[in-house]
């Protein structure tokens, strides 16, 4: 007798391992496709490092892509050169 699984109440169509920017852009990219994703990440809430965070125009380039840089540019300073000693 063949032992029954029990049924998922969703079905993922991508895993990714890795809750960080690039995991949560790719999980944005692919829902937007209409692929949903179940992300997998080790740690149980967010955390911060770093002290800023810089965007280079390719970045802006994706986030205007994925339709969120809208909500980011108010709270963002545009650095226009920087300089070093
Ligand atoms: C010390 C430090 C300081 C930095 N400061 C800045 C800064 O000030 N400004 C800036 O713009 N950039 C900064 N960076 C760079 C920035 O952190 C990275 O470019 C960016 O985080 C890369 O994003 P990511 O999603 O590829 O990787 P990550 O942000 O590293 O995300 C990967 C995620 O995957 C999870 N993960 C890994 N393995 C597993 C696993 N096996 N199972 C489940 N989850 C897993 C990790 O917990 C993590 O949350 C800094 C980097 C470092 C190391």
């Amino acid at each position: 007798m063949m032992a029954t699984r029990p049924r998922a109440e969703r079905v993922e169509e991508v895993v990714i391992v890795g809750g960080g920017i690039a995991g949560l852009a790719t999980a944005l990219a692919l829902n937007r496709v209409g692929k949903s994703c179940l992300i997998l990440e080790r740690w149980h809430e967010l955390r911060e490092s770093g002290a800023a965070l810089g965007l280079l125009p390719n970045a802006w380039r994706a986030l205007h892509a994925l339709g969120i840089a809208h909500k980011l540019i108010p709270n963002y300073r545009i650095v226009r050169r920087l300089v070093s000693n």
